[in-house]
């Protein structure tokens, strides 16, 4: 399976925030959608960043505590990896335990088409070893 076919299963919804919005904005978009990372799509020299939990606990650990005025784009990373529509869902898990996130906008041409997490990719990969391993036992018993 392709990243086409889980953005085709799983929708392009990405959760966005700006640039400019405050850490605790972030935050607080983060709880109300449910998902552990945003994407800041408009940031200076930065085509499109990403803030993920992660960097919540590092800017914690850092010692940072007015979120309310600290800038999202002080801590997102800039340098993003990206996945392609091509790109199989075995070949997106390596890169990402590989580069050690969780998360990976897929982009074609400049465009963000969605977002893939470890977890959805984890969820389809074991369905796939599932429906495997039943066609072989019907293989076997046949
Ligand atoms: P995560 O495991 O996805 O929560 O992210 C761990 C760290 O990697 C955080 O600092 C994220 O900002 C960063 N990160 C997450 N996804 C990506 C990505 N696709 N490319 C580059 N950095 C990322």
């Amino acid at each position: 399976m392709k990243l086409k076919d889980v953005l085709a299963a799983k929708g392009s919804r990405v959760v966005t925030v700006s640039a400019k919005s405050s850490v605790a904005d972030a935050i607080r978009t983060m709880h109300a959608q449910k998902v552990g990372a945003v994407l800041v799509p408009d940031a200076e020299a930065c085509p499109v960043g990403i803030f993920t939990e992660r960097d919540v606990v590092r800017l914690l650990a850092d010692g940072e505590r007015d979120l309310e005025r600290l800038a999202v784009e002080s801590r997102m990373t800039c340098s993003i990896v990206i996945g392609r529509l091509a790109m199989s869902v075995d070949e997106a898990l390596g890169l990402m335990t590989e580069r050690r996130f969780r998360h990976l906008p897929v982009i074609e041409e400049g465009k963000l088409l969605g977002l893939v997490s470890i977890g959805d990719l984890v969820k389809i990969s074991l369905e796939e070893t599932a429906q495997e391993a039943q066609a072989l036992r019907a293989y076997i018993q046949s």
